[in-house]
């Protein structure tokens, strides 16, 4: 990948930064608004509406799905312009275009690409992933919700758990256990839920600033007709790869972090004198961060030209991941020794503050979401550096069979 614009990449880039000028403003959430749940989805469904209607959503997708028809490179040009506006963008659609289009894309049915992909495009539809379990986060495919055939339907019973916008999402991806016989990454199937089925409750998850972002979802009894299976039955873990792929390699972000940092040095007064900036310490630690990013985003357009090329970065998309999570949080960090002790208890009206202060706290999680670091990790020492595996006593062994 050449890194500056081709001809053909800066008339792009010029025709999305005019689009985006006009359309994206009025969809912009204020810096440190919070929005209640129901005005952020329903934000969030019309910004993604405006991009399609604009013909900019779905930009690598064949015309035929909804799509664009175009490179992944203009994919990266738009995402990189969308980052310099504040705009609502969820999980509830960020999963359904970053996870269910791309497995429906790859492993569904033509009725289901036809039924699901233009929709979610639309903005129309809402997802959340039915992935994680009590006893089923970093080892996954340990996962015990079951869904047995049942008279043309598939019929779950289970409990999954941290179900993002669950609660306000209309469909989820699902993965269940339906041949216990089988070791326990065999034996997993895919589908795509309704979240209004009968049997679905969900019960959303306290946190501790007061926000319920997860929830708790339980299925009794719940009927997926077979025509919502994504795959073959037992292919539910080569769905999940695509998925977790799709999620890892998705995780970087087009916006940079560290180059607002600059600004307010520049624009803050340091203890010494002359502007923060002017500090050493602050210097080299701006710097580093800097680079870290600059390498990043490097990094990351080397995967995406091999995901391009239809190559499979396999485990280095959990470096994408890794990187990112632990930069967020080191540059989350920075951001609040920048503003001092008012970053620890914010003024109520300094709304750019208190959002200082909720990105720190939340900088965290990303080293636990879609696949904790260390278990990112482990995968990198074997499968990108050869070294020796970690002991899996449970791999071959028939799910049903295991304590
Ligand atoms: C913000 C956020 C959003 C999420 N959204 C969703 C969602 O929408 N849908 C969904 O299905 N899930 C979701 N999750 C769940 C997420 O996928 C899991 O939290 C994650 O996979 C880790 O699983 P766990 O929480 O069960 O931790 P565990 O697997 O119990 O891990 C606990 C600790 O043990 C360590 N550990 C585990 N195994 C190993 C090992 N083999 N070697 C070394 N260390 C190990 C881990 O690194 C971790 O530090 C979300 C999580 C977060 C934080």
């Amino acid at each position: 990948m050449d890194f500056n614009d081709t001809p053909q990449e800066a008339t792009f880039r010029a025709e999305a930064k005019a689009w985006l000028a006009s359309n994206a403003p009025s969809h912009v959430v204020p810096s440190g608004v919070m929005l209640d749940d129901a005005e952020e989805v329903s934000r969030g469904k019309a910004w993604q509406r405006a991009l399609y209607d604009g013909g900019y959503a779905g930009i690598t997708l064949p015309t035929a799905l909804g799509g664009r028809g175009g490179s992944i490179i203009e994919a990266v040009v738009f995402a990189e312009e969308e980052a310099r506006y504040n705009l609502p963008k969820g999980p509830y659609i960020a999963i359904g275009l970053g996870m269910a289009i791309a497995v429906i894309a790859r492993h569904g049915t033509d009725q289901q690409r036809a039924r699901f992909v233009e929709p979610t495009l639309r903005g129309d539809l809402t997802w959340c992933q039915l992935f994680s379990e009590p006893a089923a986060g970093s080892d996954l495919a340990a996962l015990r919700t079951k869904a047995v055939a049942y008279d043309g339907d598939w019929v779950v019973n289970g409990q999954k758990v941290w179900s993002s916008w669950a609660h306000r999402s209309d469909w989820g991806i699902l993965v269940a256990r339906t041949d216990p016989k089988l070791p326990k990454h065999k034996g997993l199937t895919f589908f795509v839920v309704d979240m209004k089925s009968p049997g679905i409750d969900i019960r959303p998850i306290r946190q501790i600033s007061g926000a319920s972002d997860f929830n708790e979802t339980f299925l009794t009894d719940v009927r997926i007709p077979d025509a919502n299976r994504v795959g073959a039955p037992g292919e539910g873990w080569a769905c999940c790869m695509t998925v977790l792929m799709g999620e890892r390699l998705g995780s970087g972000s087009e916006k940079s972090t560290v180059g607002p940092l600059i600004d307010y040095a520049l624009a803050t007064p340091g203890h010494a004198g002359g502007t923060a900036l002017e500090s050493g310490g602050i210097r080299l630690a701006l710097a580093q961060a800097l680079a870290e990013e600059q390498g990043s985003r490097y990094f990351e357009a080397r995967l995406r030209t091999m995901v391009s090329r239809g190559e499979n970065p396999g485990a280095l998309a959990g470096m994408v991941k890794l990187a990112y999570a632990s930069r967020l949080q080191k540059t989350s960090g920075l951001a609040m020794e920048l503003r001092g002790l008012d970053a620890i208890a914010p003024a109520p009206q300094d709304a750019a503050t208190r959002e200082v202060q909720h990105d720190y706290i939340w900088s965290t999680v990303m080293r636990i979401a879609g696949g904790a670091d260390e278990v990112l990790k482990n995968q990198i020492a074997e499968r990108v550096l050869g070294m020796p595996g970690d002991v899996r006593m449970d791999k071959d062994v028939p799910f049903d069979q295991l304590r």
